[in-house]
């Protein structure tokens, strides 16, 4: 991407699914979110017109804007556009001067209008005719070519003004963030919960996230990865709060039953647990993991169901059917991958057994846990200790360290 003169960007939000009353909660949502997000670009105005967002930039980097704009959810598509009357002498004179400013200069070209206003004079048609000659009259060596140009100018004839331009960019699509209420993701150093959290603020939900430390057993440096991972997601989101719960004396408790192949299975049961202790409390309505089908022992469709049950509300899995490829290419994308492949052990690695069983025994689960008296306490213990701190992309820049 480079800068460029044009003053104007051109938001298109979900249109195409939404009707009625929701779109219009829908186009707030993403106004908020963009006004928020841009806030430290003093000069920038924004205007809600017919369905589009205009941002003025009024002087302000399109680059650092677009790289916002390309972030957040809820946007189909963007465009730098420049703006002009309604009339055929000043859109052929701005399609003029857009064309003259094109860095690379093209050799083919092909106008596209579209004409939302029926009430403009010149329809599609002769609009496309009456701007591309008067373009190729004024620029030596350009030529139309409808199939594969080199450009494509674009002309939309809206309610009050043409806008123009040649560049679409696609943006995230999704939901507005927080939209559809708020769940809190189980958040572990690995690559797939992160990935997991994305796909559920796409999705347009508000998000807190949690994640189990096994300090002292694991070190400072694995929580920091942890903060890492959710300042990466919450350049998609307007904040996110983290949950900092210590497990460790719960993982010692549990290896102290002295059942090696079933401690994954009993480990994650008091995951959920306090998750949904905190999630209640937290006012969230859903708990997202980044379990995928079959990816490790406690990913089985039996294990995963004993576990389930320990939750008390639902979980959400957005990973379930993909595959490492998939989320790895994701998490790429999103910007965690570099985060979560870093060395630093999260709390499970430590107790993880040689062979943690695939098909675990409900039974077994609920004597041993029922063996355990000590735990309601433990886990009691280990949320009045937990350590939250709320977690924004400013905070990101500003902050090395939390500790
Ligand atoms: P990830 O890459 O997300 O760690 P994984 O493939 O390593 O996933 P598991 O370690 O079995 O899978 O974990 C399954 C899910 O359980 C994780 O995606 C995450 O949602 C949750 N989870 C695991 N460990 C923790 C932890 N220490 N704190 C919070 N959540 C966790
Ligand atoms: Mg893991």
């Amino acid at each position: 991407m480079e800068e460029i003169n044009n003053p104007i960007i051109m938001v298109r939000m979900g249109e195409q699914t939404l009707k009625g009353r929701n779109r219009h909660r829908f186009e707030r949502a993403v106004l908020e979110h963009l006004q928020w997000r841009l806030e430290r670009f003093p000069h920038v105005q924004f205007e809600a017109s017919y369905g589009r967002l205009y941002i003025h930039l009024n002087g302000e980097s399109y680059i650092d804007i677009a790289e916002r704009i390309s972030r957040t959810f809820g946007i189909f598509s963007f465009s730098p556009v420049n703006r002009c009357e309604l009339s055929l002498e000043a859109i052929r004179e701005t399609a003029l001067r857009l064309m003259k400013s094109l860095k690379d200069k093209p050799t083919t070209f092909k106008v596209s209008v579209r004409r939302v206003n029926k009430d403009f004079l010149h329809d599609s048609q002769s609009m496309n005719n009456l701007v591309g000659g008067y373009i190729l009259q004024a620029i030596a060596g350009l030529e139309v070519d409808v199939h594969t140009p080199a450009v494509e100018l674009r002309i939309e004839i809206r309610e009050q003004h043409a806008y123009i331009f040649c560049e679409i960019i696609p943006g995230l699509g999704g939901y507005p963030s927080g939209t559809n209420g708020k769940a809190i993701v189980m958040l572990s150093g690995g690559i797939d919960s992160p990935v997991a959290g994305w796909l559920a603020l796409k999705q347009g939900l508000e998000l807190e996230a949690i994640h189990f430390h096994s300090f002292p057993y694991t070190s400072e440096r694995a929580q920091q990865k942890v903060i890492e991972l959710a300042e990466q997601l919450s350049c998609y989101s307007r904040s996110i709060v983290l949950h900092m719960v210590p497990f460790a004396d719960i993982q010692t408790g549990l290896k102290e039953l002295g059942n090696e192949t079933l401690l994954i299975t009993l480990m994650r049961r008091a995951m959920l647990r306090i998750t949904t202790e905190l999630g209640r409390q937290r006012a969230c309505k859903a708990i997202i993991t980044g379990d995928s089908l079959g990816q490790v022992a406690s990913q089985t469709l039996p294990s995963m169901s004993v576990i389930e049950q320990a939750a008390g509300m639902p979980i959400l899995r957005p990973l379930i059917m993909m595959d490492k490829q998939e989320i790895v290419s994701k998490a790429r994308m999103i910007g965690t991958f570099p985060v979560s492949i870093q060395p630093y052990e999260d709390c499970c690695t430590l107790f993880v057994p040689k062979s943690p069983s695939t098909n675990p025994n409900p039974s077994v689960i609920n004597r041993l846990e029922q063996r355990a008296a000590w735990l309601q306490g433990t886990m009691d213990e280990a949320i009045r200790n937990t350590v939250t701190v709320t977690i924004t992309e400013r905070m990101a820049r500003e902050t090395d360290s939390y500790f």
